[in-house]
């Protein structure tokens, strides 16, 4: 079990009172919102995941967290699928795996049987796994899919969250054509089912295959992955590839100034595929959004995501955060021994001819730090990065870091 706690009892204790501090702030009574932590980016043996949806579902829920999105690759959790009880091969699934099934949900759970060549288990649905771990208010399942097309050789992959009904890949003439046409085709099944559906672009630099062309355009939606814990997606960039940070403060520039689009929000997911003990190429509690939201449901953590009522973290844990009368602050949620370096990063009206987008605003090591407008951003944004090194990481050498939401400037046309 590899997730890390996100908050001791003390810390919870001073969120707690902080988060009434700011509620109160805010005009809210407090109580009227609360944290939940999610991830929206999840395999399972439902596609190329090693582990079986319950027992993925219940180290998430054990672990923590508030909300867990199975996002298989082109297909949901539903219907009749068996899979080999075997100790080798490729993503085995061992007796020791069966034993751990059995523990945690009790005999009677695990349905198997015996044919031509050794035993085999059926997978639960989304249903079945839903029924044995959701609790109100505790822990809530959200249907999903990882629609996964190409167009030569880049890789589209779009997560499709709170959906229905599978949505298969929709194919383009372009990269940028591919990722809109799929883009449309969740949106068009939210109107079409009557629910609130939200979509976010995978991983951008896996294979290097999305531009920061393709990335300003998105028109549909305005969710992608700023942190992705799969080692093989390059979150960082390479010598000759920009990182995913460098390509958001561009992409918002450009959507700020001649695309007019609104702003493109980052989440921070886990792309686990990898549920068992030691150094995986993904694994379970790398990245995660905490969503400020009014209750634990689909509606109101997709409402909250879109009102930009949330941050995504690889570690660094925000107790409060505001962009109000001039000034964007944050309450950090300091860990002893650790220290903060915030970062307010933006780009000025006179800066986009002239200077790279997204330079360094203004930098604080308070826990307590704000940013006072100076009149000229057309945006901005904050990102703490912790001197503690990631556990767990997606790359060597990074740093527990939070990822808070863009903000439109005074400059903004
Ligand atoms: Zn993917
Ligand atoms: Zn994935």
């Amino acid at each position: 079990m590899k997730i890390q706690p996100h908050c001791s009892a003390v810390c919870l204790l001073s969120l707690l009172l902080l988060a009434g501090c700011a509620a109160a702030l805010s005009g809210d009574a407090p109580g009227s919102w609360r944290w939940l932590r999610g991830n929206t980016h999840t395999h399972t043996y439902w596609s190329d995941g090693d582990a079986p949806p319950d027992l993925v579902a219940a180290r998430y829920r054990d672990a923590g967290y508030h909300f867990l999105v199975l996002s298989d690759h082109n297909v949901l959790s539903q219907g009749e699928r068996w899979w080999p009880i075997s100790n080798s091969g490729g993503r085995p699934l061992r007796d020791e795996h069966l034993e751990q099934i059995e523990k945690r949900f009790g005999p009677g759970w695990l349905v198997t049987r015996e044919v031509e060549g050794g035993g085999e288990m059926r997978l639960k649905t989304l249903e079945e796994v839903r029924g044995a771990l959701e609790e109100e208010g505790r822990f809530l399942m959200i249907e999903g899919e990882e629609v996964t097309d190409r167009y030569q050789g880049h890789e589209v992959h779009i997560n499709a969250v709170n959906i229905g009904e599978v949505i298969p890949p929709q194919r383009g003439g372009s990269v940028a054509e591919t990722i809109e046409r799929n883009l449309d085709a969740i949106l068009e099944q939210g109107r079409r089912l009557g629910r609130p559906v939200l979509a976010h672009l995978n991983h951008p630099n896996f294979v290097w295959s999305i531009t920061v062309d393709d990335l300003a355009s998105i028109r549909g939606e305005r969710f992608f992955e700023i942190y992705n814990g799969h080692r093989g997606t390059n979150n960082n960039g390479d010598a000759s590839h920009p990182s995913l940070e460098v390509m958001w403060d561009e992409a918002n520039t450009r959507r700020i100034t001649t695309l007019r689009l609104p702003l493109l929000h980052g989440l921070a997911t886990d792309d686990s595929h990898n549920h068992h003990a030691g150094d995986l190429v993904s694994s379970e509690g790398r990245g995660w959004v905490m969503v400020r939201a009014r209750e634990l449901s689909a509606e109101s953590v997709i409402s909250a995501l879109r009102a930009g009522e949330f941050y995504a973290s690889s570690g660094v844990s925000i107790a409060d955060f505001g962009f109000q009368e001039g000034r964007y602050w944050l309450v950090i949620e300091g860990e002893e021994g650790v220290t903060y370096e915030t970062r307010f990063i933006g780009t000025r009206s006179d800066g986009v001819e002239t200077g790279p987008p997204g330079i360094l605003l203004e930098k604080s090591l308070s826990l307590r730090p704000e940013y006072r407008l100076g009149g000229d951003e057309l945006f901005l944004r904050a990102v703490v990065i912790s001197s503690k090194l990631h556990p767990d990481p997606h790359a060597r050498g990074d740093f527990e870091s939070a990822w808070l939401p863009p903000q439109r400037g005074p400059a903004a046309p």
